[in-house]
């Protein structure tokens, strides 16, 4: 008789397989579908979701979890098996209060606004997307509706993303990291500071170049990974031996294909660093997005922004581009990428204003789920924010409301995790060089291994076996803070500024 937790372990395998189906598709939509594809995307997303939710949810993997608790009981609590029944315990009890339905058409109509939103967000054409949000925001109260032991509305979709966080446990964080950074900003937009060096003209095969040979020593592996071109980049992965991530090309500005690619990149070092016994379950995966995020904002910023990888990139640069660049030192590179300036872009926005472009849309999406905003209205309240928090005029959608894919693909509750993203970095940062107190100058060496390596042993390889709390007790010994990313991004940008800022 096979033991309740192998069976288990079986079934969860195929739901995994399916998994990866619709993953192909979604990557395969937004990099190599031509225009027309869409439609078909989206009716096969939504049957890959209704064949997964019906099998997830159906009485047979009850009856098995029943079991399988039984059999772990008395098992180690960190052991595979134990994490692996108590994660798919929870996230059962949330998906069997889901109709099959409703799962799928949520799927299909992401798929669907995403590319009303590409169209929509070229043309600065709010009107023409308004009908998506409207309906996939009315999808998610619908799957709000579904729970009755949330606090909030909101609570039930972060929990998605960031699972056992409350809006209330966010919102406290928001408010004391705001405090921060709102005199920090406006400390700095009394100076100048030249970032010249990063405007231009940058041939993109040349900055394609460039981000290979920067992933390239960070761990991208030839063999297992990919890099192509998208609108909204991302980064996949099937399993730790197929890793997929995307960029996009500015060939007026160098930060956003180098750093890009770095962030991504920090993503995909994530999936390939969980550990092999957990693959094909769904303990092999990031733990939460804000631990996901951690990882993309350690590498894209400390790392790829911090003054000693700028010993790396200023001569890479060099050689690359050569012209202007042919002399350019790793100080100024430094200074340029660090420059603080309230922009209109969440995704080109330096790392002082970033979180206040995530705390507007936090606000916005409450709104929104709870009726206080109403959809029409939605393009005057960002523009309004906009000018209170980072005091712009918002010249169209395109580059306001329209800008993010998330809406449009039905993710509402996500933005948050980019934010907690920045705040566990810090957290991570603070540890790790505490750790190797020679990391300095292995970074400046172009050594990144003992960092990966530190990254695999303290979070990679658990995958999902815990919960963020845990992770992160584990890790730096305490829960989510704002502290150590504060006095991180207050010693960097004294460094850049050279003005005192603690
Ligand atoms: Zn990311």
């Amino acid at each position: 008789m096979t033991s309740a937790v192998l069976q288990l372990r079986e079934r969860l395998a195929g739901l995994e397989d399916l998994r990866v189906a619709s993953g192909l598709l979604h990557w395969d939509q937004q990099t190599m579908m031509p225009p027309t594809g869409g439609p078909q995307h989206a009716e096969a997303l939504g049957t890959l979701e209704q064949l997964s939710h019906e099998r997830f949810i159906d009485a047979e993997t009850g009856r098995l979890l029943h079991s399988a608790a039984a059999e772990v009981d008395g098992a180690a609590p960190e052991s595979d098996d134990a994490c692996l029944v108590r994660l798919v315990r929870r996230r059962w009890e949330k998906a069997t209060r889901v109709p099959t339905e409703l799962a799928a058409e949520m799927a299909r109509a992401g798929s669907a606004g995403q590319e009303a939103w590409v169209a929509a967000r070229r043309d600065s054409d709010f009107a023409a997307f308004a009908p998506y949000l409207e309906h996939n925001l009315e999808l998610a109260r619908r799957y709000v509706d579904c729970f009755d032991d949330f606090e909030c509305p909101y609570d039930a979709l972060l929990d998605d993303y960031q699972p056992e966080m409350k809006t209330t446990d966010v919102a406290a964080l928001f408010a004391a990291l705001k405090a921060e950074l709102v005199p920090l900003i406006a400390k700095l937009s009394q100076y100048t500071m030249d970032d010249s060096s990063l405007h231009g003209h940058f041939p993109v095969e040349s900055q394609r170049k460039l981000a290979q040979e920067v992933v390239r020593l960070m761990g991208f592996d030839g063999r297992g990974w990919r890099m192509d071109d998208t609108v909204h980049p991302f980064a996949t992965s099937f399993g730790s031996s197929d890793v997929r991530i995307t960029t996009r090309w500015d060939e007026t500005y160098l930060g956003t294909g180098l750093f890009g690619a770095m962030h991504e990149c920090g993503h995909g070092l994530y999936e390939a660093g969980i550990a092999p016994a957990l693959q094909r379950t769904p303990l092999g995966h990031g733990q939460s997005l804000g631990v996901h995020e951690s990882q993309s904002r350690l590498w894209e910023n400390m790392v790829g922004r911090g003054r000693d990888f700028s010993e790396v990139l200023a001569p890479l640069i060099a050689t690359i581009f050569g012209g202007e660049l042919a002399n350019l030192d790793p100080l100024t590179l430094f200074r340029a990428v660090n420059r603080i300036r309230p922009s209109l872009i969440r995704v080109e926005a330096d790392e002082a204003t970033y979180s206040l472009h995530i705390i507007l849309r936090f606000e916005l999406e409450q709104e929104l789920i709870e009726g206080r905003l109403a959809v029409r209205d939605l393009p005057e309240a960002w523009n309004a924010r906009i000018e209170e928090y980072l005091g712009l005029t918002v010249p169209d959608d395109r580059r306001g409301v329209l800008q993010d894919v998330h809406w449009s693909a039905g993710l509402i509750g996500y933005f948050s995790t980019y934010a907690l993203g920045n705040m566990i970095a810090g957290q991570l940062w603070w540890k790790v060089r505490a750790d190797l107190p020679d990391l300095s100058q292995q970074i400046s060496a172009g050594r990144l291994d003992g960092l990966r390596e530190w990254l695999v042993e303290n979070v990679h390889r658990y995958g999902s076996k815990f919960t963020t709390a845990e992770l992160l007790e584990r890790a730096v010994g305490g829960p989510i803070e704002t502290g150590p990313f504060v006095s991180y991004l207050k010693g960097k940008l004294s460094d850049v500024y050279e003005i005192p800022l603690s």
